[in-house]
């Protein structure tokens, strides 16, 4: 999973990019780049670590221009190698480009043995180079039709920027998998993977980019449009909740989420507490609905997420590292745990361990979505099936594995009636990939 930034018209474009990428940072922590264009040449600067960390004041000095495009990085296809960090930089013959892109060819594999029989050099091991390729294998006469030229073989999701060295060029994929949105800020338009960053900027959010879209900022019009199949685990886990996506605040979304939990599982509790922060809003509603006080019996180190490091040894480190219980909140207590998602059951197992250690009584841990039992291939990193403990354990067995008293997950039903989303992809919990 990965963020994706652009700003287009304005005089401070790479700095506007950096602190967008900043809001963004929950969508990838491994690496940063901006590229920015002053009207004659594109300039980029790419970066590991953390937005805020990394990317300095005078950084942005060396991006200059009206426009710029970023990324932050979280690995999918390609591994964590430093080449793979984007923006991905092309000398075409109709020009250079700069390119970010959010979201998993499916493809790849296939257009990249075609690439390579055709004699392409690959320098990365990501599927965003493939963009690059098609582009330049492209008999189009400008960016612009080589890019949608390009995208005729593309099948899987993308969000993309392409910068050139006078305009930008944004495209989502017919599907509108991952999320893009369009904002405004004192004339310059601005394109976000998430509102969250457009608003944070002190921008205005225009609308959501529609499934299939390409467009320039001289031809963005606001019109409404409909939706395609956005992904249902950015509202459950990926989003920042102050997100709004296709007219559906994530916040909104979460508490439903936990209203319905508890309306499907009530258990008799004296407290009700989240693992965060993944598990805080969708605990929020559980505490509204069933009337269970909500606790924050677990804090968080805001110093990295424990999923996000690719790695098992450093996973369950960062588990360690970034979580710690509040002994007088838990001790003696029947708690009601909640999380959004289980994918391996690591977090699950060692935030019950923990509890029990400062004498939690009974654990109810429940889960504001249904079982992840299917991979994703449209860009979040959820492992293979064997990993997935719920595609080959019940419910039950992952109980005794976690090691609560009782485990339940939100229903299908719940999850849609929740989130209000029509026509989403939910292949991480039915199996049924829309591509
Ligand atoms: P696990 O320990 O493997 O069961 O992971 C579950 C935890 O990771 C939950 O707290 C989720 O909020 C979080 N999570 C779920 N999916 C992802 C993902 N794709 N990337 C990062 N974290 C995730």
């Amino acid at each position: 999973m990965c963020g994706i930034f652009a700003v287009y018209n304005h005089p401070d474009a790479s700095q506007l990019v950096k602190f967008g990428l900043h809001a963004l940072q929950h969508r990838g922590e491994e690496a940063v780049g901006i590229a920015s264009s002053d009207g004659n040449n594109i300039h980029m600067l790419k970066k590991r670590g953390l937005v805020g960390d990394v990317f300095l004041e005078e950084d942005c000095k060396k991006l200059p221009g009206n426009m710029a495009i970023g990324h932050v990085r979280y690995s999918t296809r390609g591994g964590p190698s430093g080449t793979n960090t984007q923006p991905l930089f092309a000398k075409l013959p109709s020009g250079s480009i700069a390119i970010a892109h959010n979201g998993q060819i499916s493809n790849s594999y296939e257009l990249r043995n075609f690439l390579e029989s055709k004699g392409t050099i690959f320098q990365t091991s990501t599927d965003t180079e493939t963009f690059l390729h098609l582009m330049a294998h492209s008999k189009k006469s400008n960016i612009w039709y080589k890019l949608a030229d390009s995208l005729k073989s593309v099948s899987g999701s993308y969000c993309l920027l392409v910068l050139s060295k006078d305009n930008l060029i944004v495209a989502r994929d017919p599907n509108g998998i991952r999320p893009l949105v369009v904002g405004e800020k004192d004339g310059a338009l601005i394109v976000s993977s998430e509102s969250c960053a457009i608003t944070f900027l002190g921008g205005k959010v225009i609308r959501d980019v529609f499934p299939g879209e390409q467009f320039s900022p001289d031809m963005f019009k606001d019109k409404s449009g409909c939706f395609g199949k956005l992904c249902i685990f950015e509202h459950i886990y990926f989003s920042r909740s102050d997100s709004v996506l296709e007219g559906r605040s994530i916040y909104e979304s979460r508490i439903d989420l936990g209203r319905e939990l508890a309306k499907e599982n009530s258990v008799d509790a004296d407290i009700c507490v989240p693992v965060p922060d993944s598990g805080i809003v969708s605990s929020i509603g559980y505490s509204k609905q069933s009337g269970i006080p909500y606790e924050k019996g677990i804090v968080r180190s805001h110093y990295g997420r424990s999923f996000i490091q690719p790695g098992q040894v450093l996973r369950n480190r960062k588990i360690w590292m970034k979580l710690n219980p509040v002994a007088s909140v838990l001790n003696g207590k029947r708690v009601v745990l909640i999380d959004d998602s289980i994918v391996r059951g690591n977090t699950s197992k060692k935030v019950i361990e923990m509890l029990r250690e400062v004498g939690a009584k009974e654990i109810h841990m429940k889960i504001s979505s249904p079982p992840i039992k299917f991979p994703c291939y449209y860009g979040i990193d959820t492992p293979e099936s064997k990993e997935l403990i719920a595609s080959s354990m019940s419910v039950e067995e992952i109980r005794k594995v976690i090691g609560c008293d009782t485990l339940s997950y939100l229903s299908y039903e719940g999850m849609i009636k929740a989130t209000k989303l029509n026509g989403c992809c939910d292949a991480c919990f039915t199996g049924k990939y829309p591509i």
